[in-house]
């Protein structure tokens, strides 16, 4: 009886670099309150202890005072907002991963360049609205979701794709390869990040060597839901729990558990997890 951890799992070096800045904000003299724009991450665990330390979570920038300090999360935010929070005289405290900037940075080049600005990804997603609302004109950056959106979308002569930094590589290939059919002027930039992917080869690495997969992570998390639906799909039982506490007795059962974590989930429910299953192996 054992458990065999995934290879990648847990935070990435984006939500572990936002965590550390928040967590220095508490530990700090400043005594100033402190909110994250948003819920710092999709953990509804860290969320509620990040309340229960005293950051509220705001959802527009009018729920500001002056001189709060307030966390920006790593998804970015539009440049609206952030300019209505520095308007009111809020404090920023800018945890934007750095790869969803340098996306940012790469969209504001393309429109001064005048070239046509296509998202690839989920249009409402944090990020999508962060980096189309970094542009002089947010509306012109179309959002492609699908295959489909890819053959309708009406193209100008000049054309710079961008993929949210959690899309699917071989789907965005695919729709990067039917847009620049259709245009002669064509960039694709690369910017998935290799956090997502990796943790799901690992995933599919751990289920050749596991008799069942328990992953952690919220309900919320898209990129968790998509590492159980991965370990689903090799046709080992795959739990998805947020802690603990749901871990199935079914999972205590079966000789070697597998265990992995999407990118919002700190190492202590990782751990806790673990030593849960563990117990109910009865090697604990
Ligand atoms: S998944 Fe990648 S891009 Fe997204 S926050 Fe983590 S490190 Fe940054």
């Amino acid at each position: 009886m054992s458990v065999i951890y995934a290879r990648k799992m847990g935070f990435c070096m984006g939500v572990r670099r936002a965590v550390a800045l928040i967590d220095e904000e508490i530990q700090g003299q400043n005594t100033v309150p402190l909110a994250t724009y948003g819920p710092l991450i999709h953990n509804p665990q860290v969320v509620a202890s990040y309340e229960a330390r005293g950051v509220r979570s705001i959802t527009d920038p009018s729920q500001a005072q002056a001189g709060d300090r307030v966390v920006i999360r790593a998804h970015g935010v539009p440049g609206s907002v952030r300019r209505s929070l520095e308007e009111r005289g809020a404090w920023i405290v800018d945890a934007t991963c750095p790869k969803v900037a340098l996306s940012i940075r790469k969209a504001r080049q393309a429109e001064a360049e005048g070239r046509q600005v296509l998202l690839v990804g989920d249009a409402g997603h944090g990020e999508m609205l962060a980096v189309a609302g970094s542009l002089n004109h947010p509306a012109a950056a179309m959002v492609i979701a699908n295959l489909e959106d890819a053959r309708q979308v009406t193209l100008a002569a000049k054309v710079t794709i961008i993929a949210q930094t959690t899309f699917d590589e071989e789907i965005y290939r695919q729709i990067a390869e039917i847009i620049c059919s259709r245009v002669d002027d064509c960039r694709v930039e690369s910017s998935i990040c290799p956090a997502t992917r990796s943790r799901q080869e690992a995933v599919r690495e751990l289920a050749e060597q596991v008799d069942g997969i328990v992953v952690i992570g919220g309900k919320n998390s898209a990129n968790t839901r998509r590492l159980y639906e991965i370990a689903l799909s090799t046709g080992v039982p795959a739990w998805h729990v947020e802690g603990p506490e749901d871990v199935p007795p079914e999972a205590g059962e079966l000789k070697i558990i597998g265990i992995s974590a999407g990118a919002s989930t700190p190492d202590e429910s990782i751990h806790q997890t673990a030593d849960r299953v563990l117990e109910m192996q009865g090697e604990k």
